[in-house]
């Protein structure tokens, strides 16, 4: 393992000991193998004046929501070491006093709540205590006789501790173990099916300590376990994906997004010879239960009949381990294991869906690795439950605010780079969906940075094309919900008499015919998708055509003929379908200054005029037109189908 150290940074820390802490926090936190997602946590002990003069030993302690990787100085909880070596020493002591008590001893109030270690790290008599989930480590104690090959490895300079439940009863167990312990007699702690802890009153050496440990482990690793998962990357099913999703979503109770892993390894694990037995023992960290479930499901033949298996193991589990009062949580699995492809991973967001993935990915290495050490052995059914049912894991869980109305939802909009569609994305965004954005032009791949948009640059007119970009959509998001089938042009203004013909079929093939072949490709997995809709972008031109326009209008006229047959088709399998007539939408990329002028002059108006050229004289913008889409694709709209809304500030030859 990479000692990541760099004199260069570390000098300009000079002599402040929480910048050494934030610094060796963030070169533990950025290596996968030691620490992920919120797990582990470190402290510095220093000693500061009060208020009143006096000087106060304060512990410094990674705050609870904070990653190691991304820590500032803020996200460390300064706790009054007094309390926290006074509640080592009680015989007792509830979470909620617990929680209650180490707030009450923080000497800043807008800290986040110290982590569930606190006391732990209280007690270690060492100015920097380290603490991670070592991949190496937790691998080797996963293993038949994990403590005697610990002990093998590392001599007696190791305190090796049995595992029991993080937080309290973790110190206490430590306090006791400690009793007659001269400190300076070990260089860490490991804790069987947990982590491991260096310490020193330098952060260098504390840093230094932690790395020299996993490398110890990884070396034993190496020698003992070296077979590696490799071999051919494998092939994705786009329907078995939507159809687990939309399985998933309603054990879960709420739409979930789905990602795979296809990748040479996820591939090679899912074709291992006992992957059922081997994959389903458990997590390699019981902190990892609460993100990932105790196991993932394995596809057999029944798709939906397994996750109903995983949904009924889950009940027995939770009557078998309950307390009085508790209540079962949801009984959805976050990961699926697809023999002969790789790993389907659900979250409500691309970041937890990523979570899993990251967290199964070390999973996988790790199980193939205690597999060679003897058998993948982790903990217990009880051990579990404790810990996935456990108050202070679940509050790690639960963020505040309000829950957008489209979590979890996946969106595609066409013609998505500019104007309307643009501003679709924008609002679905912001209503909570993943979006997929397509667009011929190719500067799609650019205008949007965010990981909720997945950009493909897509000509609509082309059936291949669309059909490579649903399945991209499936393998990202998992599935399909909402449709706005926005792409469109506009062609140069043209009496019937003239209109070049070639003019006459792009705009039936843009305005018209791609919607068909669009929707065609969309309908399987609109079927399979959580309360799916559909918005057409019409236009004006379908109630109030004008004279000059004939190329677009018929097709826009089509096109809504279209929508109110796919109403009509679509609505037995719940899928909602309406049609949006916009008009004098200006900001948008149909609309170039030459077109303005034209048609303008046209009416005989000025171009101002003639943009707010509607009864309520007001200028239609392409927001206003994404808001009214969206909304058509939420549950305002959860019984309408086949309808038509203009938006245009008021039309008399429309009204
Ligand atoms: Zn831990």
């Amino acid at each position: 393992m990479n000692n990541l150290w760099n004199e260069t940074e570390a000098k300009k820390l000079k002599k402040d000991l929480l910048k050494q802490r934030v610094y060796t926090s963030r070169l533990l936190g950025a290596n996968e193998d030691l620490v992920m997602h919120g797990g582990g946590n470190t402290s510095v002990k220093i000693t500061k004046k009060n208020l009143f003069g006096e000087p106060e030993a304060l512990l410094y302690v990674k705050g609870s929501g904070w990653d190691l990787g991304t820590i500032e100085a803020e996200g460390f909880a300064p706790v009054k070491m007094d309390t926290l070596l006074k509640m080592a020493q009680m015989e007792d002591l509830s979470d909620m006093d617990m929680v209650k008590y180490q707030r009450a001893a923080m000497t800043d109030p807008s800290a986040p709540n110290p982590s569930v270690e606190a006391i732990m790290h209280a007690i270690i008599p060492f100015t920097f205590v380290d603490h991670t989930h070592a991949d190496a480590i937790v691998t080797i104690t996963n293993s038949p006789n994990g403590k005697k090959k610990i002990e093998e490895i590392f001599g007696k300079r190791m305190l090796i501790v049995p595992y029991v439940m993080p937080g309290f009863i973790l110190a206490r167990t430590i306090v006791q173990m400690t009793q007659n312990l001269d400190w300076k007699s070990i260089d860490g702690m490991i804790l069987l099916n947990h982590g491991v802890f260096s310490f020193h009153d330098n952060a260098k050496e504390s840093y230094d300590q932690m790395i020299k440990i996993v490398s110890k482990a990884e070396d034993y690793l190496k020698k003992n376990a070296s077979k590696i998962l490799k071999g051919a990357k494998g092939t994705r099913d786009a329907q078995i994906i939507a159809r687990s999703r939309k399985k998933v979503s309603e054990l879960w109770g709420s739409p979930v997004l789905a990602k795979t892993d296809n990748s040479a390894s996820a591939s090679a694990f899912s074709n291992l010879k006992d992957l059922k037995k081997i994959a389903t023992k458990g997590p390699i960290t019981p902190d990892h239960i609460i993100r990932t479930k105790q196991n993932p499901v394995v596809f057999g033949k029944d798709l939906e009949g397994d996750f109903d298996q995983f949904a009924e193991k889950y009940k027995a589990y939770f009557k078998e381990n309950k307390l009085a009062g508790q209540q079962i949580l949801d009984q959805a699995p976050r990961w699926a294991i697809v023999p002969g492809t790789g790993s389907i991973f659900y979250g409500k967001t691309v970041k937890n869906a990523q979570i899993i993935e990251d967290i199964a990915r070390h999973t996988q290495k790790a199980i193939f690795q205690a597999e060679q050490l003897g058998g993948w052995k982790p903990l217990g059914q009880a051990e579990l439950f404790e810990m996935e049912y456990w108050s202070l894991e679940q509050a790690k869980l639960k963020k505040g605010g309000q829950q957008k109305e489209m979590l979890g939802k996946v969106a595609v909009v066409t013609g998505a780079a500019s104007g309307i569609g643009k501003a679709c994305v924008q609002q679905l965004l912001a209503s909570g969906a993943v979006v997929a954005a397509l667009d011929i032009a190719p500067e799609i791949e650019t205008i949007f940075s965010q990981k909720e948009v997945l950009s493909i640059k897509c000509d609509i007119t082309n059936s291949a094309q669309i059909k490579k970009a649903i399945d991209q959509i499936i393998f990202e998001f998992g599935g399909l919900d909402l449709v706005i089938s926005n792409a469109g042009i506009f062609p140069k203004s043209a009496k019937i008499d003239s209109i070049p013909e070639a003019i006459w079929e792009k705009s039936l093939a843009v305005n018209l015919t791609s919607h068909q072949r669009f929707l065609q490709c969309c309908l399987p997995f609109l079927e399979l998708g959580i309360d799916p809709a559909i918005v057409i972008m019409g236009s004006k031109n379908v109630p109030a055509p004008g004279p000059g326009a004939a190329a677009y209008s018929v097709a826009k006229a089509g096109l809504t003929q279209l929508a109110r047959i796919a109403a009509m088709e679509f609505g037995k399998s719940g899928i909602r379908v309406n049609v949006l007539h916009p008009n004098a939408v200006y900001d948008t990329g149909i609309w170039t200054d030459e077109i303005l002028k034209a048609r303008a002059k046209h009416y005989k108006l000025s171009v101002k005029a003639y943009k707010t050229n509607n009864i309520m004289g007001v200028e239609v913008t392409s927001k206003d037109v994404a808001q009214l889409a969206v909304n058509m694709l939420s549950s305002t709209f959860s019984k309408v189908t086949g309808a038509q809304i203009p938006i245009d500030g008021g039309n008399d030859r429309v009204i």
